[in-house]
């Protein structure tokens, strides 16, 4: 008999990865099911992109290559967090690995001991927590509710900080919220991370082009706490480059060693031909994104105008990535024939079942009382699933 250990055991599956599994299975037996779970976007990457990765097989860049990545991409890396984002990260400060995921994990594993308190904004994305669990930290949660626009404070920051603090994670824009911070509100956690200079806060800035409301605001860019910050990216989402698996990390030079290590161990560097491929979109002017940035605005407002004509249904206005993190609570207690509704979870399976809809309940974001949808996909597609989302939930009695 297998014995699964522990740290296995303990472990929950992705909710993101198993609700587009299951609207994958459910297509296969013929199911006409919208899948909006997965955050995916529905662009394809752009040509250039696939070009560059054309030449680098051509040129036989199919090697292994250096772990923390080639060079080259290092320093385009570097020059794309001075251009985008004004930090001076240098090429040794810079590890690349198999998507931003992955750079999480390097860091979570470099610095967390059992034990280890890891502060998480809640709703936070489903990998942080068990990441950390893992790692044998535990993680302390910060509710910020929609009434907040979930964003935390810096005084609400200050309050969760003990001496066994090490680490802070956090994602902004936010998924699954689309919560955008601003400048001042970055300063405002700031002012609670620096005064605890061995606090580490891992940001994780993944959706930062795909911004509708104003500039990306970084929180390495603060220099009192520049020392103390581990700026996460990557490719996948603004290059639609998600199954291409490359992320990075600009950090102090002692958390890029270290992550460098860890990387050594378990994977060694990304893919050759994607290093390659992502040069030339670190290296393209980000002006290029533009069309795609419209469309999934068009798309935010489509659905906050379907999902204002449903009753019950809160949102907060997301500023960014492409997800709406609607509160849905008032049709807790509800029932639809012998079928109750207790939870978002209950909800989410009722909209699959019933509507064929695909969306991820918020318990795995740290927020029971919402659920995810995931916009990347076509108006029309969009269209067709907020009609199905209104007319099942007017079912509910
Ligand atoms: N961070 C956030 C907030 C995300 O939504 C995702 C989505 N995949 C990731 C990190 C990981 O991205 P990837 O591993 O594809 O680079
Ligand atoms: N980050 C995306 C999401 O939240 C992709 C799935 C995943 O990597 O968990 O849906």
């Amino acid at each position: 008999m297998i014995q699964l250990s522990d740290r296995l055991l303990k472990m929950e599956e992705s909710a993101t990865i198993a609700m587009s599994r299951k609207s994958r299975e459910l297509k296969t037996q013929g199911k006409d099911v919208i899948s909006l779970s997965l955050g995916e976007p529905d662009f394809n990457t752009p040509q250039f992109i696939k070009d560059a990765a054309t030449d680098a097989m051509n040129n036989n860049f199919t090697k292994y290559m250096p772990v923390p990545g080639y060079d080259d991409l290092r320093e385009s890396i570097s020059h794309k967090f001075k251009r985008d984002n004004g930090l001076d990260y240098g090429k040794d400060q810079i590890v690349v690995s198999t998507g931003a995921k992955q750079s999480i994990a390097n860091v979570v594993l470099s610095l967390i001991n059992p034990g280890d308190e890891v502060i998480i904004p809640a709703p936070y994305w489903v990998s942080y927590i068990e990441i950390v669990k893992v790692a044998g930290g535990i993680p302390v949660i910060v509710n910020a509710g929609i009434e907040k626009d979930f964003k935390i404070t810096g005084p609400e920051l200050a309050k969760a900080i003990t001496p066994k603090s090490k680490l802070m994670i956090f994602s902004t824009p936010c998924n699954p919220t689309g919560t955008v911070y601003n400048k001042e509100e970055l300063r405002g956690l700031a002012d609670a991370i620096g005064k605890h200079p061995s606090l580490i806060v891992l940001c994780d800035e993944i959706y930062e082009h795909i911004n509708f409301e104003g500039k990306h605001e970084s929180l390495a860019q603060f220099e009192d706490i520049y020392e103390q910050v581990v700026t996460v990216n990557g490719v996948s989402k603004a290059w639609a480059m998600t199954g291409w698996r490359l992320g990075y990390i600009g950090a102090p030079k002692t958390i890029a060693d270290a992550c460098n290590k860890v990387q050594g161990q378990f994977t060694s560097g990304t893919c050759s031909i994607t290093q390659k491929a992502a040069i030339a979109a670190m290296e393209a002017n980000p002006e290029v994104l533009k069309d795609m940035i419209l469309a999934f605005k068009n798309r935010r407002t489509l659905v906050l105008d379907a999902l204002s004509n449903i009753p019950g249904i809160k949102t907060n206005n997301p500023g960014g990535a492409f997800y709406v993190f609607p509160d849905c609570s008032s049709y807790f207690g509800k029932s639809y024939g012998a079928l109750k509704i207790n939870n978002a979870s209950d909800l989410c399976m009722f909209l699959l079942e019933e509507a064929l809809v695909a969306l991820v309940t918020g318990d795995a974001f740290g927020d029971p009382n919402c659920f995810r949808i995931s916009y990347a996909a076509s108006e029309e597609t969009l269209n067709e699933a907020m009609r199905r989302i209104k007319d099942a939930l007017s079912k509910l009695k």
